[in-house]
């Protein structure tokens, strides 16, 4: 069984600042890490492998800057086997859909026959939860998004759980398939001592636009059908009513109650 994992590289911040000017954002000077949702598609990925045994063969791919390469090796620390890169300046200043086919045409080159990708439900920074959707529609595979359980997997077929509000939906797909993991599914491990060996000797393939044998003018901001028209930091509309229940909590309840009534809240 050929299983690909898709994560991406991250500023490892909660601070992404953007450029007002080029509607980019500013990747300087930050500290980078793995995607954190996308620690759980690792997690399951690996133990899909440990549950079915060394037949079970897992390619990480992901496409990014040079420094993206630390994030793979993440990943082989973690029982990943094969890592691959997709770098090239051809390929900035993508959005989702051609970010998506740009790694669609990576797994047809490099993996080809494949029987399930695994993506994490959306990237900390760009946070569209586009991405896997967008590569399974290239692909053509049935998309099982928000998966919270997998139930089995059999021969050509595998059985999934769902996440929606309150509970879950059982889904069932043929092989090969796309899954999109939130949290629940499991609680990814840290990194052993031979894992991290492991990954500091695995050699990272670098594949580049050439390579791939992409179509130019599908690549990069040039093939990006999204504009970025104005980025802004919205304005608080509403200005908050501040009560103090320090010297006097009896009062400031009474405050409370009053303001939320008046607002016909309570
Ligand atoms: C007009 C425009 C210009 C942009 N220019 C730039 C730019 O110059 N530089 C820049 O860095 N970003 C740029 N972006 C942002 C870029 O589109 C997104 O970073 C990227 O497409 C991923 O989208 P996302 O972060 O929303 O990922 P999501 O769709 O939220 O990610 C979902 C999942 O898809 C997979 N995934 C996502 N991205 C990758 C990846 N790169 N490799 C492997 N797997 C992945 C992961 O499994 C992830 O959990 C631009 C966006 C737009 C709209």
């Amino acid at each position: 069984m050929k299983i690909v994992v898709l994560i991406k590289q991250v500023p490892a911040t909660d601070k992404v600042k953007m450029d007002e000017e080029t509607g980019t954002m500013i990747r300087d000077g930050i500290e980078s890490e793995v995607n954190p949702l996308d620690l759980y598609a690792i997690e399951e990925a690996v133990r899909i492998k440990e549950r079915m045994g060394n037949g079970v063969e897992i390619s990480v791919i992901s496409m990014g800057p040079k420094k993206a390469e630390e994030a793979i090796r993440s990943a082989i620390a973690l029982g990943c086997d094969k890592g691959y890169l997709l770098t090239d300046r051809k390929f900035a200043g993508s959005d989702t859909w051609v970010t998506a086919y740009t790694l669609a045409l990576a797994i047809k080159k490099i993996i080809g026959v494949f029987d399930i990708i695994l993506c994490g439900e959306r990237a900390t920074d760009g946070e569209t939860g586009q991405v896997g959707p967008e590569v399974g529609a290239y692909l053509d595979l049935p998309v099982l998004t928000y998966v919270s359980k997998i139930e089995k997997i059999g021969d050509d077929q595998i059985v999934t759980h769902r996440a929606v509000e309150g509970g879950h939906e059982v889904l069932e797909a043929p092989l090969p398939v796309l899954m999109t993991v939130v949290k629940e599914i499991n609680t990814p491990r840290m990194p052993n001592f031979s894992g991290k060996m492991k990954a500091k000797k695995a050699e990272i393939l670098l594949l580049t636009a050439d390579d791939l044998g992409a179509d130019e003018e599908r690549l990069g901001l040039k093939g990006s059908p999204t504009r970025v028209v104005k980025i802004f930091r919205p304005q608080v509309a509403r200005k908050g009513k501040i009560v103090s229940a320090t010297t006097d909590p009896e009062s400031a309840v009474d405050g409370l109650v009053d303001f939320l009534a008046g607002k016909a809240i309570i």
